[in-house]
This record gives C-alpha cells, structure tokens and sequence, in this order.
C-alpha cells in the first residue's frame, strides 16, 4: 500500500485530463478531491459530462479559472505510468489527437465510466458433504473422478474455466446432481491451468534462441525468430515465456486476427500454468472490459491479443511476442492509424525487456533493421518434425490453354498427388465467381454506380449478384449487356467460388473444400472447415489467405498458386514484398509430414523477383526489392505520411488537398510533397478521392511537420465537407 501511495500520489488542484475528441492542447481542470494520474474523472466538456483521463498535476496556465471535475471515478489509477507514455507517444506518432488516442485505449464500458470491477460469475468448489467415501463412490465414474480430484485443491472455477481445463459439463451436472459440488457467485476470475503438459524438448537452435532471448531479460533486445511454418517457433514462445513467468514477470503475446484460433490459446493454456487472458475484437462489451482488468490488475500473467492488446496496462511486463510480425493485420486501418508491432517494439525498448519477432518472412522494415544491426537473427533453418522444406516452381502461363486459370501442368500434378492419397491446396487471393461481368460483343463491364470500380459476380442459388467489394452496392446481375443489348455476358477471371466448380468437373470423384470469408462468415464456420480440413475429410482444398496461415494439415502435400501475376504487374511498391510472403507461407503448408511440391502459375516466370525467390529464397528476394527502394527513396529509406481526403464535390476534395500540400510546403520546406493527385480508385461510396504524400529524410522532420500542419488543416476554411485522415507509414497508397 505504501509503495502504491508512493507511485501513484493523490493530489488535489489543477490537473490537466484527456478528453475524446480533436483537442490539440491539453485541458485543464481542477479536482477538489485528491486524485491519481491515470484515474478517470467525470468532467463538463461543452456543457454536457464527458469521462476523461487524468495526465499530470498542476501545469494549467495561471491566468484561467478552471471548472472543477464533476467526479473523480477511481481510487487507483486505470492506465499506469508506461502505458500513458505509451500512448502519448503514439499520439505524437501517429499525428493522431492524444485525448482520443488515451481514452478509446480503455475499454467501452470503462471508457463509458462503469466501475472497474470484473463482473460476477458462478463458480463451482465442492460442497460439505464431501466425505472420504466419495472417492471411492466415484470410481466407476471417471471423468466425474476427473473433476472432483481437480476441485479437491479447493479452487472456486466457472464452467468455462473447467470447460477449458477439459472437463464435460456432464460430468459437472452429474456431481451437482449428487450434492458434492455447490456452486456460488463470485467475481470473475482469471484462472491458471493445475496440470499443465510438458512440450518436447527443444532442438540446439530452438534452445539457443531461447538462451539468447532469456539472457536479454535485463536490458531487453529486438529478437527476430526466422523460420518457416513448423519449425517450432512457437515452442520458442512458449519456453521464453514460462522462463519470464518463473521470474515473476508478465507476457504479451501479439498475434493478427486470424491467428489466434481457438487452437492457439489452448495451446497456450495447455502448457502454461499461469493465469491467461485474451483481448480481441471478438469479445463482446463485458467480457472485453473483464479480461482488460486482469491484464491490468496483474491477476493474469499471460496476455494474448490482436492489435489493440498493445495497449494493455501489465504490470511487470517482462517480454513481448509477436507471431507473424509481418502480418498486415497489425496495421490499424482507422481511427488511429498504427502499426502494433511497431509500438510493441516500442514499448519493450521503455521497459527495457526483450522482444521476440516471429516470422517465416520477415517485412522488409525488419530485415533493414537487421541490416543495420539493429535487431539480432535467430534463426531456426529445420522443420521441428525433420520434414524437408517443399520443392518450389514457376509454371509458365504463357500460350497454355486454361481451365478457369488452371493449367494442365497444375491440373496434372493434383492428379497425381490425390491419386496417392494426399490433400492438394489451390491458392487463390480473391473472391466471387469471377472479378468481372463482361459484354463479349461491345467490351462493355459491369461497373459499381458509386465507385470506380468493376463490381464482382457473386453466384447465388436463385440468381446471381453483383457486388462492389468497396462500398458493399449489390444488384441483380443483368442478362444482357447495359451498352449494346447482346445477351453475350461472359464472366472473366477467376474466383475461388469459380476454381471450386471447376475443380468439382475436373474432379468429380474428390471432395473439394473451399474456405474463403463468403463461407466462412463466423470464426464457427472457419474452424469447422478447418478442423474437415486438417482432419483429411477434403481432398482438395479451394481458398484465400486464410487457409495460408497458422493450420496444420498432414495431408497436405501439393500446393498451386493460380495467379502470382497481381503481384508483380502491382503499381504498389510493397505488391512484390506481399507477393514473396504469400508463396512462402502457402509453401509453408505444403509437406510438413510428407515431402511436398509447390507449384506458382505466371506469365512472368522470368520475373527478377521471381528468379530470386525460386534459386535464393526468400531473404534475397526481399534484398533485391530494398535495394531498389533504396535507390528509389522509398520506405524504410525515406519517411512517409499519406493524406486521404475525400469529399462529395471533386473539386472540393481536390482544393482541400492543394491547401495541405501548400501548408507542408510552408511547414517544412524540405519535404517532398506529391499531389494532390486523384487516388487509384477515384470514387468510393459517392465521394471523391485525393491524397497528398509526404516523404521526409528522417522522422524527427516527419513529426515535426505533421504536428503543426494536423491543428491548420482541420482548422482551415476550406475543410468543412471534407473527411480526411493521415496516415503514418501507410502500408498501401490508396
Ligand atoms: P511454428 O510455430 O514455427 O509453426 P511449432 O512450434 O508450432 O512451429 O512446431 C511445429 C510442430 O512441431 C508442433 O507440433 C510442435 O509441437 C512440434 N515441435 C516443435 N518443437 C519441437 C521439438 N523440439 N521436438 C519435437 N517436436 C517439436
Ligand atoms: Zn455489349
Ligand atoms: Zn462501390
């Protein structure tokens, strides 16, 4: 208690709160009672109660009378010391209004101003009419022996932690049924695993990088953990992590959204005796604000979560995780625009703890780092099982006759592999039947009516659909064409829905399994096809990225990207990166208990880039693709900020757009500024696009720019109508 007084004084007078909303400059107020920095308070905001976050005692000017706060709402702080550093520096960053950056890193219900406390839940302990005999009574009955021995230690658990733990809700009943277990409300709990398994022991690369990470515990390091799918990776996560438990410290581990499976977790948990928690986008309201609180109060030690997890308070955080760093997923792609791995690397260099990149295919900006010397490579270069890596080729499109995009070489070789028994995995980043609804007479393409942009053919069982992947329009598909009436419509391109027919003619005695986000709307859904999938019930499996990541199929042995061509006729400078990672980590499924062949379709298959991947791996490929940025100015050897503004009115779009480039030119007369120039799709949802680009030499100009020109563009006459955002270290310039 003495300690906590200490680093969190209460005081009373001016203090200055974080508030939602465009505020530039801090506001003050003053608190009649004591208060701590990082508590809310209920403040008057334009004359209606708003819950704010309290920054820092005193530093009002001297010459204003403050309001007084209406409530001061918690006795302890909600965010400590680092996590407000944190988030203010992101602010900064990410030219981003700090108040709004403090307050949407709580929790709704937290941010709404609900108490800070978990809320109740029914747990489970056994009752007094437990007696020596009981034991024996149950013996016939063992997964009721099963819970009884565990509940034996006197916990209290809720039926999720027992269901977690592995025990029926059977079983449960029957011993409630039987008057040896009473159940009782209680706060909700965040409960550890009494018997947690013990994983293999680690091969000579695994326990070094181990070593390493583990030795850095006191001074902290970036780690990047290179190795392909299967190479055990994650047991590398799972023994730092309990040797940073054992040291009474907490873990975070960062994972992009389609990571964390439920298989993932359990996996986790199964090993890890500690109290675990979970924060994602998946969790509703209650359930979010719980697992945020014990993050927060320390009660869990381990914290597995998407992207916003990066802002949970954990006290005595001792080392950062993040699985597929090169994700994109990390990135925010509203709001506040950041990238989590990049404040993950952040955050462990403040606290001075070390922090593990984990990636098959490390993103460009980590492999420059490692250049420089700024991050340190272990590398994991063996499949942990003893599995060769897969045999990677080109397979040239040109002038080959095409079933729906699949050539007879790919058609052949999924012959041959489940002619043998094996599964074949045809890849495909796309979705609908086919992109396109075209006239074969007049050219003429079905076009969304708000967006430039060609609307996607969607099959439906009664009719079939057009739908604009940008703004979400659909309509009916015509039977003839708009322009010159012929009833000549062909659909081109390929689809996964269209590779799934198509497979299903050619293969009509395989089952085809297709797992794209149109059949997977729910997380239920996905796993189900998942769980099919790797259970060895399809024979042919049909999708997007989401079959590429995180799943294990041992039957796996054949994988066919239809259409590596996107990626290296792409106008974006990062397409060819992206392109390199997908092949790797589709590869990555291919053969992990049997010997596998990966087969990319092109008509470029002399592509530099391409050659680099097939004869030097990954590594080099990505080499190459730094050098050219290098040469060309781009990230990560420049600094960008991309201004997006759109508007009903082009012309008020683009002279909004004029007056940002101007005032960044008057702000900083060394930047490079581009545009205003229309974006790649110059109209989505009825709006006009536009962006400005900035590109700086280094980041200190960067940040100083963007902080004075945010507060004068919002403020300038001609921004009203007009939405508009920045974004910092844009992953895709559109
Ligand atoms: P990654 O995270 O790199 O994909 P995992 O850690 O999931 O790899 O390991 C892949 C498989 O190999 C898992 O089933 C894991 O239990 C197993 N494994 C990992 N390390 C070892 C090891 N040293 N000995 C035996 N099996 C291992
Ligand atoms: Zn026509
Ligand atoms: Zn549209």
């Amino acid at each position: 208690m003495a300690t906590a007084l200490l680093d969190h004084p209460l005081k009373n007078g001016p203090i200055a709160v974080a508030v939602p909303g465009k505020f530039y400059l801090d506001l003050y107020y003053n608190s009649p009672t004591p208060v701590a920095v990082g508590a809310r308070v209920k403040v008057t905001l334009r004359n209606k109660p708003c819950i704010g976050i309290v920054l820092s005692h005193g530093g009002a000017p001297s010459n204003v009378t403050l309001k007084n706060i209406i409530e001061v709402l918690d006795q302890t702080p909600l965010l400590d010391a680092a996590t407000l550093k944190l988030l203010r520096w992101a602010s900064d960053y990410y030219a981003h209004p700090q108040g709004d950056v403090i307050c949407s890193a709580l929790p709704s219900l937290l941010a709404q101003g609900e108490a800070a406390t978990v809320s109740s839940e029914t747990q489970y302990s056994l009752s007094d009419s437990v007696t020596e005999a009981t034991e024996l009574q149950l013996k016939r009955a063992k997964t009721q022996l099963a819970l009884f021995t565990l509940l034996q230690s006197g916990q209290h658990l809720s039926s999720q932690a027992l269901r977690q733990l592995g025990h029926k809700p059977a079983a449960l009943k029957s011993l409630i049924e039987k008057g040896l277990v009473t159940s009782e409300q209680f706060p909700a709990q965040c409960t550890g695993n009494p018997q947690p398994t013990v994983g293999p022991s680690l091969n000579a690369e695994q326990q070094q990088a181990v070593n390493t990470i583990d030795s850095a515990a006191g001074s902290g390091g970036c780690f990047v953990l290179q190795g392909i799918t299967g190479s055990g990776k994650t047991e590398v996560y799972l023994q730092a992590a309990l040797a940073t438990l054992a040291r009474n410290q907490a873990v975070l581990i960062l994972v992009p959204e389609i990571g964390l499976t439920p298989q993932f977790i359990s996996r986790v948990r199964g090993r890890i005796d500690a109290p675990v928690t979970v924060l994602h986008s998946g969790l509703d309201n209650k359930q979010r604000k719980d697992n945020w609180l014990f993050a927060q109060s320390g009660q869990a030690r381990v914290v597995i979560g998407t992207r916003s997890a990066i802002f949970a308070p954990i006290p005595q955080l001792g080392l950062i995780v993040v699985d597929e760093e090169h994700d994109p997923a990390f990135k925010q792609q509203e709001q506040m625009r950041y990238h989590a791995r990049d404040l993950a690397i952040l955050r462990a260099h403040q606290a001075k703890i070390p922090i593990v990149l984990g990636s098959a295919t490390p993103a460009s900006e980590t492999l420059a780092n490692l250049q420089r010397g700024n991050y340190q490579l272990l590398k994991l270069t063996q499949r942990a099982t003893g599995q060769t890596l897969p045999t990677i080729k080109a397979v040239d499109l040109r002038s080959q006759q095409l079933q729906d995009y699949l050539s007879l070489a790919l058609i052949n070789r999924i012959k041959h592999h489940v002619a043998q028994g094996n599964q074949a995995m045809i890849f495909l980043n796309r979705r609908g039947v086919s992109p396109v609804l075209l006239c074969h007479e007049c050219g003429w393409s079905a076009d969304c009516p708000s967006c430039d942009s060609r609307m996607t053919l969607h099959r439906g069982q009664y009719r079939d659909l057009l739908r604009c992947h940008h703004c979400g329009h659909s309509q009916a598909a015509p039977q003839n064409c708009n322009s010159c009436g012929s009833g000549n419509l062909l659909s081109a391109g390929a689809g996964t829905a269209g590779l799934e027919e198509t497979l299903n003619r050619l293969f009509p005695d395989q089952t085809v399994l297709r797992v794209d986000r149109d059949n997977t709307k729910n997380s239920k859904a996905l796993h189900q096809a998942l769980t099919q999938a790797a259970a060895g019930k399809a024979d042919i499996l049909v999708g997007t990225q989401m079959l590429a990541k995180g799943h294990h199929f041992p039957k796996l042995t054949l994988v066919g990207i239809v259409d590596a061509d996107a990626g290296l006729y792409s106008s974006d400078y990062r397409a060819p990166e992206r392109l390199a990672q997908q092949v790797i980590q589709v590869a990555g499924r291919a053969g992990r208990e049997a010997p596998g062949e990966v087969l990319i379709q092109t008509h470029m298959p002399d592509h530099p880039l391409l050659q680099a991947l097939l004869t030097q791996g990954y590594e080099h490929a990505v080499s190459q693709l730094l050098d050219d940025r290098k040469q060309m100015a781009l990230p990560p050897y420049s600094f960008m900020a991309l201004v997006r503004i759109s508007h009903r009115y082009s012309e008020k779009a683009e002279a909004f757009g004029r007056a940002v480039a101007t005032l960044c030119k008057q702000i900083q007369p060394n930047a490079t500024v581009l545009g205003p120039i229309s974006a790649p799709m110059a109209r989505k949802a009825n709006r006009w696009r536009f962006q400005v680009l900035i590109q700086t030499s280094s980041r200190s100009e960067r940040s100083a720019l963007l902080q004075q020109l945010v507060p004068a563009a919002d403020q300038h006459k001609l921004a009203s109508g007009v939405r508009w955002s920045v974004d910092v270290d844009p992953l895709d310039l559109f």
